[in-house]
């Protein structure tokens, strides 16, 4: 018989898996569904870079194997964007690379930095891709709670120091998937310290600093001094631009780290297909004005979302940036039952916070990549 390994016999029962079979079922009953469950734009790409990679496409150079790190065009354009958008300085040649998504990136650190028993830092709720690659490369990972008293951010004193002189690895991603919390620099400064005082890597997971509502402007990890002493941060076309699907993104700061997980890449993929690449110069080159019609359509979604869910009584903190709502389960419910239970009767997919770890337990969360919002939320009422 086939025998899993032992690390794929250790994943978590995959909650979205039951959601899907349980949407199916609903679904072949002719209920008209609207999924509010994935965090994956509805939107297309916009055409000047589909445009773009039509041309490239028809490039014969293109057709070869790319660079392991990404074309240096490519990278440059990325050193580029940071310093105009976050005032953050990078070589292009040594503090950045190419990855295909950010999910790739980040499933891959943990291998180029985590030995067997060596523990990670990982937020819980989380992008569930954290716990998964630590646990791959053999290491543990501890989990801190983000609680709504220390709005969404971990409690870095609440960390026992046997646990932070084990740590290799810490991850962070604000604007926050799920919890849609955001961080500002005190925070990072103290994150910074600590990962000076017991010498850990910082991963900041950026993916949503272009998604943001009211005039707010997410910061990056790398603004505060020293964090590239410490870190790298990930970052993403894909929210950015709706091309989720383009698989396009890129890991920038700390040399070494950025060097050790070039050293992954090497060994196990060969880049991102270069007329994407090219895509993503375009984009890059020309984000703000690529970037204001999406965030505009998303605004629209947000103020209404907030607007419906708080005459429905829910409770929640209107979020700054991202997707998501982060809304309380009401009482006498867990997630699951509350989000089995819309789904089963009312055809509505959201999706229950527990399935991005334990401390999401009380919460669903609702995404926005769906226009159907005041029709979603007045089924949602009539379901308590
Ligand atoms: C969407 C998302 C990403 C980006 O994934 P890609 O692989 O770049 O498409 C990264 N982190 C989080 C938390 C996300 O929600």
């Amino acid at each position: 018989m086939v025998e899993m390994a032992e690390r794929i016999k250790k994943l978590p029962p995959y909650l979205f898996a039951e959601i899907d079979r349980l949407k199916e079922e609903v679904a072949k009953k002719g209920v008209d569904i609207i999924d509010l469950g994935v965090g994956d734009p509805d939107i297309p790409t916009p055409k000047e870079i589909i445009d773009k990679a039509k041309e490239a496409l028809y490039d014969a150079k293109n057709h070869q194997y790319p660079s392991y790190v990404g074309m240096l065009e490519f990278r440059e354009a990325v050193a580029k964007w940071y310093k105009k958008r976050f005032n953050v300085e990078l070589d292009p040649k040594s503090e950045v690379v190419s990855l295909i998504g950010s999910k790739e990136g980040i499933a891959h650190l943990p291998l180029a930095f985590i030995n067997p028993g060596d523990y990670a830092l990982i937020p819980d709720p989380g992008y569930p891709v954290y716990p998964v690659s630590v646990m791959f490369a053999g290491g543990e990972s501890y989990k801190m709670p983000l609680k709504k008293e220390n709005n969404f951010l971990p409690d870095l004193d609440a960390i026992p120091e046997d646990i932070l002189k084990k740590a290799k690895l810490m991850f962070i991603g604000y604007p926050n998937n799920p919890t849609s919390a955001i961080a500002e620099a005190d925070f990072y400064k103290k994150v910074v310290e600590l990962a000076k005082k017991y010498d850990f890597i910082v991963a900041s997971d950026n993916a949503y600093s272009e998604i943001c509502y009211d005039g707010y402007k997410p910061i990056s990890f790398l603004e505060v001094d020293g964090a590239k002493d410490v870190g790298i941060e990930f970052h993403s076309l894909s929210k950015t631009f709706n091309m989720t699907g383009w698989r396009i993104g890129f890991a920038v700061g700390n040399r070494d780290v950025i060097n050790g997980l070039g050293k992954i890449k090497t060994n196990i993929d060969s880049g991102i297909f270069q007329a994407v690449q090219v895509a993503g110069i375009y984009a890059l080159n020309n984000s703000e004005t690529l970037n204001e019609p999406i965030r505009k359509i998303f605004q629209e979604r947000k103020d209404k979302m907030a607007q419906a869910l708080r005459k429905g009584g829910f409770e929640f903190d209107e979020p700054k940036a991202t997707f998501y709502f982060w809304v309380k389960v009401p009482k006498g419910y867990t997630a699951s039952e509350f989000t089995k239970k819309l789904l089963e009767e009312k055809g509505i997919v959201v999706t229950p916070g527990n399935g991005f770890g334990d401390a999401g337990e009380g919460y669903f969360r609702i995404s926005i990549t769906n226009p159907r919002i005041e029709e979603a939320v007045e089924r949602i009422q009539s379901a308590i």
